[in-house]
């Protein structure tokens, strides 16, 4: 939506732009995001320190001129939403825009709206649509595979209403969001199980680094809940994370104790709660001043309230849980994908700024960063025009029986590829994920079209898994236990090809 309205701004209303979204706009990871969205915009701060700060998070495996160009972007990014967009950002007492520490920062540097920050860019962000000409949004539109001919991506085909509808392009961004719903437990949106991923691979894109996944450490974990998200914004104001018998256990794990990297936090307690053989761990909020919980912490007070949970008496349950994917569809650092014509924002996107474990609260700043470059890119060099294909794909409307549901492929993967993984369990999951792709017939129906997505982004994501014999970041590997300075590289896939790839080089048009 960013990069549609920069867009807009940049090319002025003849450029006609289609905004298409699976359900609404209101049901993504975007809007649901809590802690808020890192600037280093403080006197005490530079970007030269976030930079470091994110490049330790990542585990050796971001891309440094990427970096650079998310943190140096940031202020003016922050300047443009509150200005022109008149996003609410918290303020101090004084009027200057309120910054929080969360695991990782060295720096108090998270720009936040209570603890619904996601809901405030948003919903800022949409007011600005409707006064936008030519650009029209398609709620409750799927797309599906791209249009892709003479080597180039002319558009985009789109399930709407239960009809095929084609619908060209000079460029597609893909702008789908990330794949942490591919997992059993997840805190993202339901819809987020990577159709972006699987369109782009299906089309000859290139995939990188879809291994690492980041396991939030801290999720509600209540039976019959939602696996909603106990934003780390909470240990940075000071809250513990404890056992059933009250003990703060993460510093026996980590020096760092409850600020050290997600990775790390969700691993110790994943070991814990094995060692313990406990179910459930706890976050304690009862250290943060009454005062502070109320004014920062609302959204998770009422949440918790719905499932009898006190959080000023009470300490929640939590449990770690798929969040984030920091691989996705490789772009240079403008959005552009190996194939012509088709772009990617967003947490769908591999910009390199991640890594292998992506720092809290870039996520957000990397759609506004990159969004706007993308944006300039665009009017810039603005592709070829598209021309309507003259065949239609072979898409039956009634299919066979599906060969198992989501759930099957989610819980897999859970188990598979989840927090810790083996050799032993990776190759007999991809083993079964194969077999049932194998199977599958796709039709035009949206479960069994999002069925397919979720099996070819399974498979894409254990075989990425299997080749990486190390451990770094968000991939660790029980039977690899360390990193390995061999495999400071990229992955990356390419239909049935996959590849290491050196930092710090241009991505090839193709694998060989
Ligand atoms: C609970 C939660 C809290 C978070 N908190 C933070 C935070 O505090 N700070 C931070 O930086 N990051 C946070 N994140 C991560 C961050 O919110 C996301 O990485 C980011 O918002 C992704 O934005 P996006 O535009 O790429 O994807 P999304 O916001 O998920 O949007 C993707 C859109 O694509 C649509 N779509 C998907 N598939 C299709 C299809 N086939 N056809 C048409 N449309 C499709 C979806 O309907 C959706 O509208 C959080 C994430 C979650 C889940």
């Amino acid at each position: 939506m960013y990069t549609a309205l920069r867009l807009r701004e940049y090319g002025g209303p003849k450029i006609t732009i289609a905004l298409l979204a699976k359900r609404s706009q209101r049901r993504s990871a975007s809007r649901w995001a809590q802690g808020g969205m890192a600037a280093a915009i403080a006197p005490e701060d530079s970007p030269e320190l976030h930079a470091e700060d994110t490049l330790k998070a990542g585990a050796g495996l971001c891309e440094p001129g990427a970096v650079e160009i998310l943190t140096t972007g940031a202020r003016a990014q922050i300047e443009r939403l509150v200005q022109q967009y008149g996003v609410a950002f918290d303020r101090t007492a004084t009027g200057d825009l309120a910054l929080t520490l969360e695991a990782a920062h060295s720096r108090r540097r998270v720009l936040h709206a209570a603890d619904a920050t996601g809901k405030a860019l948003i919903d800022a962000l949409m007011e600005a649509v409707p006064s936008q000409s030519n650009l029209e949004i398609f709620a409750q539109a799927i797309a599906v595979d791209l249009d892709v001919r003479a080597g180039r991506c002319q558009g985009v085909w789109v399930w709407q209403e239960g009809e095929r509808v084609h619908f060209g392009a000079k460029a597609v961004v893909l702008a789908t969001g990330g794949a942490a719903s591919a997992f059993a437990q997840s805190t993202n949106p339901p819809a987020s199980t990577g159709d972006g991923l699987a369109i782009a691979w299906r089309g000859g894109g290139i995939l990188r680094d879809i291994e690492f996944m980041q396991f939030h450490p801290t999720a509600l974990a209540v039976a019959g809940a939602p696996r909603f998200l106990i934003s780390e914004a909470v240990r940075g104001e000071g809250a513990h994370v404890i056992d059933a018998r009250g003990d703060r256990f993460l510093l026996d794990y980590d020096p760092q104790g409850e600020l050290a990297p997600r990775d790390r936090v969700s691993r110790a307690i994943f070991s814990h709660l094995q060692r313990t053989g406990d179910s459930v761990a706890y976050v304690d909020l009862r250290p943060i001043p009454v005062a502070t919980i109320a004014h920062r912490f609302p959204n998770i007070a009422r949440v918790c309230q719905e499932w009898h949970i006190d959080i000023y008496q009470q300490p929640i349950p939590i449990t770690p849980a798929a969040h984030y994917g920091m691989g996705g569809i490789a772009t240079d650092t403008w959005g552009a994908t190996s194939l012509a014509g088709l772009y990617a924002i967003g947490e769908a996107a591999s910009t390199g700024v991640h890594g292998a474990n992506r720092l809290a609260s870039n996520s957000l700043l990397e759609c506004f960063v990159f969004g706007d470059r993308l944006a300039q890119r665009l009017v810039e060099a603005m592709p070829e025009g598209s021309s309507h294909p003259e065949t239609l794909p072979p898409w039956r409307t009634v299919g066979a029986a599906p060969p198992c549901t989501a759930a099957d492929v989610q819980n897999l993967l859970w188990q598979a590829a989840g927090i810790v993984r083996h050799g032993q369990t990776l190759q007999p999951a991809l083993e079964q994920v194969q077999a049932w792709r194998g199977a599958h017939q796709p039709c035009l129906d949206p479960d069994n079209l999002a069925l397919r997505n979720l099996l070819d982004v399974a498979a894409l994501l254990l075989a990425s898994a299997l080749l990486r014999t190390e451990s770094r970041g968000g991939h660790f590997r029980q039977d690899f236990p360390a990193a390995d300075l061999a495999w400071a590289q990229h992955t990356l896939i390419q239909g049935d090809r996959l590849r290491k790839h050196p930092l710090n080089q241009p991505l090839p048009s193709g694998l060989t």
